[in-house]
C-alpha cells in the first residue's frame, strides 16, 4: 500500500507555488506566516 506516495503526490500535484525563507532558505509551508527555524516573515514564493 503506497498511501503515504499517494499523499505526497496528491500534495505535490495540488501545490504549483513554493514558499521559502528569505532569510534562511527554509522551506515553509503556505499556512504559516512565520519561518519556522529562523522567525523571519519575509517569505518568498515561487510559482511554477
Ligand atoms: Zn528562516
Amino acid at each position: 500500500m503506497g498511501l503515504l506516495e499517494l499523499l505526497r503526490r496528491t500534495r505535490r500535484s495540488d501545490e504549483s507555488t513554493l514558499y521559502e525563507c528569505r532569510d534562511c532558505g527554509t522551506c515553509v509551508f503556505p499556512e504559516q506566516e512565520k519561518c519556522p527555524n529562523c522567525g523571519s516573515v519575509e517569505i518568498a514564493c515561487y510559482e511554477f
